[in-house]
């Protein structure tokens, strides 16, 4: 099976959806991410806080921690992706030429201005997939204002070291975020989606639409 992770930025993928995609490797499926910016970023005043080229250089480790090998970073504004065409057909385009069989992206309610754009783009661009999920905005993604609904759970206890390392890879971020009181975020948020359905570990997605098929083929 193929399956597609879409992010804005170097590090969304990995913080919501990474012990999946790891598992998902160790099961035998193929795995792409797509990531829409280079996803350096300045402060308000202008002041650089990750450059492109440690953003890449750290984000490409740290996914290969979780096993993916195709990755493809394109070249959005880290702060600027709306719903607007040249997205949707940047998505299209991988889309088409991929052709996944389940589809992760951003939820469309974080408030994070990029996800959102990220999010509906997706939508747009996958309009004849059969499977798409949203998966959990965790910090530093936007907070929602809606709730967020989990409605799959994906139990992660083999995966959660190599999902929590490659969050330890990003190091600009590590060190920004709070080191070991972000990973200790994560770690809370999956063993809490965990607990919920009597596993240790897990990551939760909202369904947009599911081919029935798709659970049989998953083997998770
Ligand atoms: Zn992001």
């Amino acid at each position: 099976m193929k399956i597609l992770a879409v992010g804005a930025h170097l590090d969304d993928i990995e913080i919501a959806c990474g012990g999946t995609l790891a598992k998902a490797i160790k099961n035998g499926h193929k795995v792409k991410t797509l990531i829409m910016s280079k996803s350096g970023y300045t402060n308000k005043d202008g002041e650089i806080q990750r450059t492109d080229e440690s953003a890449v250089e750290e984000g490409t480790e740290a996914l290969k921690i979780l096993g993916v090998e195709d990755i493809e970073i394109l070249n959005f504004e880290t702060k600027d992706i709306p719903f607007r065409s040249d997205v949707v057909n940047a998505i299209d385009i991988c889309i088409s030429e991929y052709n996944p069989d389940i589809i992760f992206t951003h939820h469309p309610f974080d408030t994070h201005q990029a996800h959102v754009g990220v999010s509906n783009a997706t939508i747009a661009a996958a309009r004849r997939k059969n499977t798409i999920f949203f998966y959990e905005p965790i910090s530093p993604s936007g907070r929602s204002y809606v709730a967020f609904r989990p409605q799959l759970y994906i139990p992660i206890e083999d995966t959660i070291d190599l999902k929590l390392n490659s969050l330890r890879a990003h190091k600009t971020e590590y060190h920004k975020f709070g080191k070991e009181d972000w990973i200790e975020g994560v770690n809370a948020r999956c063993g809490f989606r965990g607990y919920e359905i009597g596993k240790k570990f897990a990551e939760a997605f909202e369904i947009l639409r599911m081919e029935i098929n798709i659970l049989k083929e998953m083997k998770f």
